[in-house]
């Protein structure tokens, strides 16, 4: 298994990862943003024709007729208005194109890393949540491509057009308008960065902590109702939200409160600063007789105080934006980096359907104790070895490692003579049938459910597969047979139904190494017998690794291996590890007596 690397991935802004995923769609994204300062830049030309107009007007009071350019200006800043409007519509088609786009290639890129990902790791990563994760941390990204990008680039053109206009009106006034600017800006800084910085993340943080104990809450009501409990007695929720409550009010009310008072203050009344540098510069222009341009310049700025206002409103959600999409990025990259089986470019092929565990160690990721320990055994071709030993002992790993769920930390695990790591997987998967402890049915006809095994099977093939793994008194009982789909119309299978009908996909299967892992743990008494039929049908000439906690189903197999904390304690059939007086014998006697007592009550 190999991780990607990340090192250089790590250093790269969110950004640039975002354009990463876009792909062809970067220019697009880049033509967005282009077009956006554009109508940011035209959208200001209606206030430049307010400053004309009103100079003009000036100039002829009191006698307004004589003002012939009004009518003009008026138009001009109606038609700039509106192709503002219309280039900065084009803009977000632009922008939304690439950012859907975007989205799509990292579902895409995230589904192709998935599917070279070892299936053992979907054990521990439910899949429902992966794709969740994937999926809506892709739509989170597309705010940020869309839109916040493009206002952020948008408001950056307005503030560079504002200095240049500072210059071109008053260049004192201007400096108060964008002062007002300058204010905010700090007073978010002050929020987000430096020291608060750290709290604001423990604030995040805690909110996390919350949602996800929040998640364990419900998934836990059942126990709560059955043990008559109260909210009180989920301590970890508890104390999470208290915890969330305290963080919140710290970083909000210690830290928040002035900063975003001032910035409030700036945002919305950004002629704070022009009305005072307004009365100061007004005596020096009344002296000067400079006065008509000075009040034509001061309605200019008091009028464009409010797109200052617009812009930093839009720099505030950008901000969000951008912190949301820094955390979907963060969840996209935890999929990114899930581990890959490697695939040998020139694989082997088995040379017979013995299956072979040469010194095999595994520890799982982020274990301790490995679950395995120099594990070595042989199965011949058509042999059933039957792996028992106490729970935890390691036979659950020690099956997964057969199809390629895990890859051996040490050792090897062969089939036909072949490592399995260096084999095609496709071919190894198609020799390899496997029924586990958690059979999972897809809300899905039976037919379809056993027809996954092998999609181009006929229904009549389907049909004796079913018969074969004793489902008849299943399909008996459905409203529409073997069409029924599970999970609707109140049909549930009972645990030892659906191991049949994972049977019964097994034997459509028809692969030449069977691994069973309890395939009894949860069958009542009559459906034991018919897992039994079933099971003797689907191993029936071929090679067979099985689980089983039920010694009688082990009695005959051609070898018994015992794991034990990850070791194999004993080996041998059935009559010799009787007579060995160890582990199995102690386990043998144990059995019985258990059976005895149940016959006895
Ligand atoms: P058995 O099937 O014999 O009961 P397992 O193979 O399930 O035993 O487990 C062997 C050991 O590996 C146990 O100590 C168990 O806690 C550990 N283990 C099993 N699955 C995982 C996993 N997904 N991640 C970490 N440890 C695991
Ligand atoms: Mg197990």
């Amino acid at each position: 298994m190999k991780e990607r690397e990340t090192m250089k991935e790590k250093k790269q802004s969110d950004v640039a990862v975002l354009l990463g995923y876009a792909g062809s769609y970067r220019g697009l994204t880049y033509l967005g943003l282009a077009l956006s300062a554009a109508a940011m830049v035209l959208g200001m030309l209606p206030y430049i024709c307010i400053w004309l107009a009103v100079r003009d007007l000036i100039a002829v009071a009191p006698d307004w007729t004589r003002a012939a350019g009004i009518e003009r200006y008026g138009w001009m800043a109606f038609a700039s208005a509106v192709g503002g409007i219309a280039v900065y519509f084009c803009a977000l088609m632009c922008t939304h194109l690439a950012a859907f786009r975007t989205a799509t290639n990292i579902r895409k890129q995230g589904m192709a890393h998935l599917m070279k990902t070892p299936l053992g790791w979907f054990n521990a990563n439910a899949s429902g949540l992966i794709r969740n994760r994937l999926d809506g941390a892709a739509a989170e990204t597309e705010t940020l491509l869309a839109h916040n990008l493009a206002d952020i680039v948008g408001t950056a053109a307005m503030f560079l057009s504002t200095l240049a206009l500072m210059f071109a009106f008053d260049w004192r006034m201007g400096a108060a308008c964008l002062l007002a600017a300058v204010v905010s800006v700090a007073s978010m800084f002050a929020m987000m960065g430096g020291r608060n910085a750290k709290l604001m993340a423990e604030y995040q943080a805690a909110q996390d902590v919350m949602s996800k104990a929040g998640t364990e809450y419900v998934r836990g009501i059942p126990v709560v109702k059955v043990f008559q409990q109260t909210v009180y007695s989920f301590k970890a929720f508890r104390e999470a939200i208290e915890d969330y409550s305290a963080k919140a009010e710290k970083y909000t009310v210690g830290v928040c409160r002035l900063p975003q008072a001032v910035n409030l203050t700036a945002t919305e009344g950004a002629f704070i600063f022009l009305v005072p540098a307004a009365l100061l510069l007004a005596p020096g222009a009344l002296q000067s007789g400079g006065f008509a341009a000075f009040v034509a310049n001061f309605a200019f700025y008091a009028v464009f105080s409010a797109i200052v206002s617009t812009a930093l409103a839009r720099i505030m959600f950008a901000a969000s934006g951008t912190m949301l999409a820094h955390t979907a990025l963060g969840r996209i990259e935890q999929v990114m980096n899930a581990p890959t089986l490697e695939i040998d470019p020139n694989p082997q092929a088995p040379k017979d359907n013995g299956v072979e565990f040469k010194d095999v160690s595994f520890t799982y990721d982020g274990a301790s104790v490995p679950a395995l320990s120099h594990v070595s055994f042989r199965v011949e071709p058509g042999q059933t070895v039957a792996l028992v030993g106490p729970s935890g002992g390691g036979k659950t790993t020690a099956a997964s490692l057969i199809p390629r769920f895990w890859d051996v930390t040490d050792g090897a695990v062969e089939v036909g003579g072949a490592d399995v790591r260096k084999t095609d997987p496709h071919a190894l998967m198609n020799d390899i049938a496997f029924v586990f402890q958690n059979n999972r049915l897809f809300k899905a006809s039976i037919l379809d459910n056993v027809r996954a095994a092998r999609p181009d099977a006929t229904r009549e093939e389907a049909m004796a597969a079913l018969e074969a793994a004793q489902c008849g008194d299943i399909l008996a009982k459905l409203p529409n047979g073997v069409d029924t789909v599970i999970g609707t119309e109140g049909t549930y299978l009972s645990g030892g139904e659906q191991q049949r009908v994972a049977l019964a996909r097994a034997i459509l299967k028809n692969a030449p190494i069977v691994v069973l892992d309890e395939a009894t743990a949860f069958a009542d008494p009559e459906n034991e017998a018919l897992i039994q039929k079933a099971f003797a049908k689907l191993t029936q000439g071929r090679t067979v690794v099985m689980i089983a906690h039920r010694l009688s189903t082990v009695v005959h197999a051609d070898k018994i291996v015992v794991l034990d904390a990850g070791r194999v304690v004993e080996e041998g059939t059935h009559d010799e590890l009787t007579k060995a007086n160890g582990l199995y014998a102690r386990m043998w006697a144990d059995y019985n007596r258990a059976v005895s007592w149940k016959i006895s009550a």
